[in-house]
């Protein structure tokens, strides 16, 4: 069961949408391979057939770019090729086109109905707002 977060930021309405964790239907990569970067699909998909004990976590995490702050949620896996190397998907920022780091956390970090502690990033306050509104499948 994955989780929506709705982000809003209590002194200028920004707003964001966040997708978190898995789907009912997320029973392996394959399964959910449209979610995989299209550059990446044909290799993830060699190395899941060559090492199927490579596979390791997938999820929607939670991102962060390190320039403006801006949080996504996005499709976060990880592969192990036959010849050791990782395969892991890397996203870039919607706004500044850093590249986004993955939160260390699991896939909900405290994000429900709590002050967050990251400014906002279009006015800078501190103290978005997140609350769990769905709970999608
Ligand atoms: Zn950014
Ligand atoms: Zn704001």
């Amino acid at each position: 069961m994955g989780s929506q977060y709705d982000i809003t930021c209590p002194e200028c309405g920004y707003r964001q949408r966040l997708h978190l964790g898995v789907g009912m239907a997320y029973t392996s990569i394959e399964a959910v391979i449209d979610l995989v970067p299209h550059a990446l699909r044909e290799p993830v998909l060699q190395a899941i057939q060559q090492n199927p004990a490579g596979v390791g976590d997938f999820r929607h995490a939670l991102y962060c770019c390190s320039d403006c702050q801006r949080r996504a949620g996005r499709f976060y896996f990880q592969v192990t090729d036959a010849g050791g190397r990782v395969i892991e998907p890397e996203y870039h920022c919607s706004r500044c086109r850093c590249t986004l780091t993955r939160e260390a956390e699991a896939d909900a970090p405290d994000l429900d109905d709590a002050p967050q502690d990251w400014p906002c990033p279009e006015c800078g306050h501190q103290g978005l707002h997140s609350a769990l509104t769905v709970l999608w499948d």
